[in-house]
């Protein structure tokens, strides 16, 4: 299985080549697919399994044929909520890596710092947000970021948010969200908890497991 197999478009088809990668891994190989079919998806895998460009890539991909075909619209596209300021800013880096030839904008914002030039970055226009939960929250309720508008959501290691405390802030966070979007969650482990915010937060999804 390559690449050009998934039916990925050549301004990402070029940005992997440049990564060096030259074959999907399992998760991948996977999810691709079912992302770009624009189906939920229930993952259940670890980092260091290749799942940040699981998502990012197919992501990617539907923004960029919407830019193109200008069915876009302005505002945050894609949400991508992950526990902790590290992963945060490795997830915003696969978006810069992997979408160098698409113009997407990407943003990160996390707590623990100012939110000056998060609020800057913000007003220069985001399609794909990366952020923790609790800053989110914090900019949302002070009306810096619009979430009316998001087409695709996702929970970044599910698990670990819910043991770091920030469901209640997740579940704040959804319910700002419209319901007719495409719901990614991935999770290392998948607790009955997990697997009843799970059933609440996703259509119909499609089961990937590496
Ligand atoms: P992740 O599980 O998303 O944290 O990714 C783990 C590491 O694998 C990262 O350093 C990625 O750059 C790398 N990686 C992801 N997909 C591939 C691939 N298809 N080929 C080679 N390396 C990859």
């Amino acid at each position: 299985m390559s690449f050009e197999n998934l039916k990925l478009i050549e301004p990402i088809l070029k940005a992997l080549k440049h990564e060096g990668y030259t074959n999907p891994t399992p998760i991948q190989e996977q999810s691709i697919p079912i992302i770009l079919e624009r189906k939920d998806l229930l993952g259940c895998a670890q980092t260091g399994t290749g799942k940040t460009a699981a998502f990012a890539i197919p992501i990617l991909q539907i923004l960029y044929q919407e830019k193109v075909q200008n069915r876009d619209h302005k505002g945050i596209k894609t949400l991508i909520l992950t526990p902790t300021r590290e992963l945060a800013i490795q997830i915003d880096e696969s978006f810069a890596a992997y979408g160098k030839h698409t113009g997407l904008k990407h943003l990160v914002i996390f707590g623990g710092v100012s939110q000056h030039h998060q609020v800057e970055a913000l007003k220069r226009g985001v399609d794909i947000l990366v952020a923790t939960p609790g800053r989110l929250l914090d900019l949302v309720q002070q009306k810096f970021v619009h979430l009316e508008s998001l087409k695709i959501l996702v929970l970044d290691e599910a698990d670990r948010m819910l043991d770091m405390g920030f469901v209640n802030d997740v579940k704040k966070i959804i319910a700002k969200i419209p319901v007719k979007r495409q719901t990614l969650f991935f999770s290392a482990t998948m607790p009955k908890e997990i697997q009843t915010l799970a059933d609440t937060i996703l259509n119909k999804p499609e089961k990937v497991e590496v």
